[in-house]
């Protein structure tokens, strides 16, 4: 195991900036990737957030590009599904370049008019990286101004969500415009078959390193409780009710949903945010913040929020239904638990769920403890996911439905 970031060739400037953030130990992937990409390989990565994969592909990628003197056009492309991906690495780069002179730009879809010029400007003026959405970044591509020429490197974040959004096509209409000779990074939490044929289709003799896990954290506390569809608002008011001063996020997979647990929430006195696609891109913005801030106690989210978003300190995951995938559930409570700190997660399964739910328990290797309901909500459903399964059609661990 590598002790520090020098062994891995990195320069003093890219290592004070790690130091100013208090990084000082590489993670495996850091390790594994890092003198890869120095040495100028292509990468096939399979790891998830929180391994440290950000700083894998971008600490060489800063370091090879800065390197670099008289540099006019941009030199690497990090293509992402959600805008507050892009933001977030764009952030992370601004970060970790802190001590070099590298320069970076979010492209991503929504604001207004003026935005867009933004980004206009920015890549016409040659900025070094640009983080971008694939929608998005083809619609400055079609106005004819984006000039990858110079292009070093392209890295695909995410790649299994962006494929299960519907991005291929986007994506590889931009692969087309890249230059021949350039390296290639491809990152995904996933390696199902789809990815894999396409991450051959354009990665060049890649280093493989897998640090998938589709464990949940072992110091996060997992419990479940079976219930009707009726009973699950009070049970969620009960169970917050004593975890007031804990920093909470309700994952629900349906949009409109999301907004109805968080009124009622407000009715009840908590503080709590709405997160999902259907709001503005600002209103977003301001809710991440807050939760970031402890300013708010509780986000209640669609699964936009389950991967990549680092957010850290939360104590509490609820599932307010089962994922529809049994990734998404290790993604969604691995929220919590983070850096050693203790996590709660829990599920609430009716019982069209409990047939999912049987194999998240198969998928993580666990049995998840079934918690007592209060009598006052009145009968509760058997937890039986074989006879369940027989109403239902059988669910697929490995396939996402966009959101
Ligand atoms: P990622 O997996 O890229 O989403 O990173 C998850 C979090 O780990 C981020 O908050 C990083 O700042 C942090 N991080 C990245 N590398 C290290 C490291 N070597 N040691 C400690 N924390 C790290």
């Amino acid at each position: 195991m590598t002790e520090n970031f020098t062994q891995l060739n990195l320069k003093s400037e890219i290592i004070d900036g790690l130091n100013s953030m208090g990084i000082d130990k590489p993670t495996p992937i850091q390790s594994q990737a890092i003198p890869e990409i120095i040495l100028g390989k292509d990468i096939l990565g399979i790891a998830q957030t929180g391994t440290g994969k950000t700083a894998a592909f971008l600490l060489p990628v800063i370091q090879k590009i800065t390197e670099q003197s008289n540099r006019k056009n941009i030199s690497a492309l990090i293509i992402v599904p959600t805008r507050e991906l892009a933001t977030q690495i764009d952030q992370a780069i601004a970060a970790y370049g802190y001590f070099t002179d590298i320069s970076s730009m979010p492209i991503y879809g929504g604001g207004d008019g003026k935005i867009f010029n933004q980004e206009r400007h920015a890549i016409e003026s040659g900025i070094d990286i640009i983080v971008a959405t694939p929608g998005r970044l083809n619609m400055h591509i079609n106005l004819g101004y984006v000039n990858f020429s110079e292009l070093k490197f392209i890295i695909l974040d995410e790649a299994d969500r962006m494929l299960d959004m519907g991005f291929l096509p986007d994506i590889q209409r931009v692969l087309k415009v890249l230059p021949r000779e350039k390296q290639s990074l491809l990152f995904s939490a996933t390696m199902p078959d789809n990815i894999f044929s396409f991450a051959s289709s354009i990665l060049k003799d890649p280093t493989i390193i897998n640090i998938a896990l589709s464990k949940p954290p072992s110091n996060v506390k997992q419990g479940a409780f079976v219930l009707f569809d009726n009973q699950k608002i009070g049970v969620l008011v009960d169970y917050l009710t004593p975890r007031k001063d804990k920093s909470v996020i309700v994952f629900s997979s349906r949009k409109a949903q999301v907004s109805e647990i968080q009124n009622m929430l407000k009715r009840k006195g908590f503080s709590s945010l709405a997160m999902s696609s259907d709001l503005e891109q600002s209103e977003r913005e301001f809710a991440l913040n807050q939760f970031r801030n402890q300013q708010c106690k509780i986000l209640v989210a669609t699964d936009v929020m389950s991967r990549g978003i680092d957010i850290k300190g939360v104590d509490v995951v609820i599932n307010f239904d089962v994922p529809g995938d049994a990734e998404d559930y290790v993604h969604r409570i691995g929220r919590t638990g983070r850096a050693e700190a203790e996590g709660e997660a829990v599920t609430f399964i009716v019982p069209e769920d409990q047939y999912k739910f049987k194999k998240i328990e198969t998928l993580i290797q666990t049995t998840i403890e079934k918690l007592p309901i209060d009598p006052k909500f009145g009968d509760l459903p058997e937890y039986n996911p074989k006879a369940q399964s027989n109403k239902k059609k059988p669910f697929k661990p490995f396939k996402r439905k966009s959101r």
